[in-house]
């Protein structure tokens, strides 16, 4: 049986997540010999749009609450791109950013701009999807000087033109999607050429006030789910780099002393020799308000 190994997806959404959140991370990871993959929001904070979903979903406003939204994100994030305008975030944390880096991490694309990827993607053809990764790849060659070889959508929310688009990109591999192991997606019919590494564990703030699970349980419930192999991960910076920074550090630690490696996607990525074709498809999961990428079955070669 292989030992379980954690590669850890660090989503980073908004503009203060980069400021404040990055650093604490990068913090906790140094103290315990811990990698991971950032994905950076490139383009303009406008989280406060995200509002307008109280509006149009059921059970946004009470995921909202219960997972302490205003409390993580802090008043004037919930406020861009409504009251204020959405600072752009690769032109003031360029040098966060590469920090990541220097430090021994991956850097990768989450999005230009995560409210409007997260509430339009599906609505939207593949003009949008042009124009919304190629100002985020624009953004992070800016900072880093370089193309990425990743990147992960915003509430794991993908389309064929999406996955089309990555495809063209010439990306290593994406992780978009929520599921059990590394695969080739085949959407609506059509089979995609980059590798998912699919997120395997659920997030804090799915897990967060349901079963009664406080932060200070999170810690050994994850290391109770870990399987043998490779286990995917996500954190945001805005929470375990913020309020629940307490629960993530004790869960570094804790890792560290079963000796459970927790690595970048790119290491994963490296061992990974060959994958399966699986059905992806949209669809609800327990503690999201929205329907998030799931993997399917095999298909057949
Ligand atoms: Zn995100």
């Amino acid at each position: 049986m292989p030992q379980p190994v954690v590669a850890l997806k660090i989503d980073v959404d908004t503009y203060v997540g980069t400021r404040d959140g990055v650093p604490v991370l990068l913090d906790l990871l140094a103290r315990h010999a811990a990698r991971g993959t950032f994905y950076f929001c490139l383009g303009p904070d406008h989280t406060g749009r995200a509002l307008r979903r109280i509006f149009t979903h059921k059970g946004f406003l009470q995921k909202a609450l219960r997972s302490g939204a205003p409390g993580a994100y802090g008043l004037k994030t919930m406020l861009y791109g409504v009251l204020l305008p959405g600072p752009v975030i690769y032109q003031k944390c360029g040098e966060i950013m590469r920090q990541t880096e220097q430090q021994g991490h991956e850097a990768g694309i989450h999005a230009w701009d995560h409210t409007n990827w997260h509430d339009f993607l599906l609505k939207s053809d593949l003009g949008f999807v042009k124009s919304e990764l190629g100002q985020a790849a624009k953004g992070f060659k800016q900072v880093f000087d370089r193309l990425t070889t990743t990147t992960a959508a915003p509430g794991w929310t993908v389309s064929p033109d999406s996955l089309a688009l990555q495809d063209q990109m010439g990306l290593s591999y994406c992780s978009d999607s929520r599921g059990s192991h590394p695969f080739y997606p085949v959407m609506n019919g059509q089979r995609f050429s980059t590798l998912q590494i699919p997120t395997t564990l659920p997030t804090a703030d799915e897990l967060l006030g349901r079963d009664g699970l406080t932060p200070d349980d999170l810690p050994e419930y994850y290391l109770q789910q870990l399987k043998p192999g490779l286990n995917v991960l996500t954190i945001h910076t805005e929470l375990e780099g913020g309020v629940i920074r307490s629960s993530f550090s004790r869960l570094l630690e804790l890792l560290q002393q079963n000796t459970i490696p927790c690595i970048s996607l790119a290491e994963a990525r490296a061992q990974i020799l060959d994958a399966p074709a699986c059905q992806l498809s949209m669809g609800m999961i327990a503690g999201r308000s929205l329907p998030v990428a799931l993997q399917g079955d095999e298909v057949a070669a």
